[in-house]
């Protein structure tokens, strides 16, 4: 088991509702420390850049408009195989898909609107982790 890092995203329709504090505990409570994190309100370029990798889907153009829609909290969280954890305790991008007791199971208002977003390997939080903090941003 490898002490991981991975880039968590708390989406607007959350930061809305006011669930920071929620879904920080769900994370916390699965064992995943929380060792940066920012509020910040998106620009249509930096959610564009971001999702760079979903550009040909049918649902980008809503999901920017989305990502746009008000603050997200960018956070770094670390642990034991931290990227598949906070998969798990995310749930399954669809809420109606997602297991009980997942952020998104309890949390989630649609696909879309689905309260998080979490890398999906360790090459990818690299990456991600870069976009949103530099190392000095990063207390472990
Ligand atoms: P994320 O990358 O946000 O952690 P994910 O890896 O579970 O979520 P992806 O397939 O990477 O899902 O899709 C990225 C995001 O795009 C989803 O979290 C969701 O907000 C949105 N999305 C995905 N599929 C759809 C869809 N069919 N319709 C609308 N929005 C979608
Ligand atoms: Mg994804």
């Amino acid at each position: 088991m490898a002490l991981e890092r991975t880039l968590s995203i708390i989406k607007p329709d959350a930061t809305r509702r006011n669930l920071t504090g929620a879904i920080n505990a769900k994370l916390e409570g699965a064992g995943l420390r929380i060792v940066a994190q920012r509020r910040v309100r998106l620009t249509t370029a930096q959610a564009e850049a971001f999702y760079a990798v979903h550009r040909e889907r049918p649902f980008f153009r809503d999901l920017v408009t989305f990502m746009v829609s008000g603050p997200v909290v960018a956070q770094v969280l670390e642990g034991e195989n931290a990227v598949a954890r906070n998969r798990e305790v995310m749930g399954a991008t669809n809420p109606a898909n997602a297991a009980p007791g997942t952020i998104r199971k309890e949390f989630a208002e649609s696909i879309e609107a689905n309260s998080v977003h979490g890398s999906d390997s360790a090459e990818n939080a690299a990456i991600e982790i870069a976009f949103f903090f530099s190392a000095l941003d990063i207390v472990g």
